[in-house]
């Protein structure tokens, strides 16, 4: 299990995420984003916008996507 938090995801909180993978805290990053946005939180809100965008453009989406396995790879386990 590792850690990462909303801000390392592009976020706007130290909300954190744990997971097993990168995929499961991208998960729970994307509910966490709808979850503050409609709560009426502006700060999340161009993250989700961000967080969308990704996989409109998978290029660029993919790049953020690589570069968040990566980091989340160098984690120390909790
Ligand atoms: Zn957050």
């Amino acid at each position: 299990m590792k850690t990462m938090t909303c801000r390392q995801l592009g976020g706007a909180c130290d909300f954190q995420l744990h997971g097993e993978t990168a995929d499961d805290v991208i998960k729970l990053q994307d509910t966490h984003l709808n979850d503050m946005v409609a709560g009426g939180d502006d700060a999340h809100e161009r993250a989700l916008k961000e967080m969308k965008g990704r996989w409109k453009h998978p290029v660029s989406g993919m790049k953020w996507y690589k570069n968040t396995k990566r980091e989340f790879a160098a984690l120390p386990e909790d």
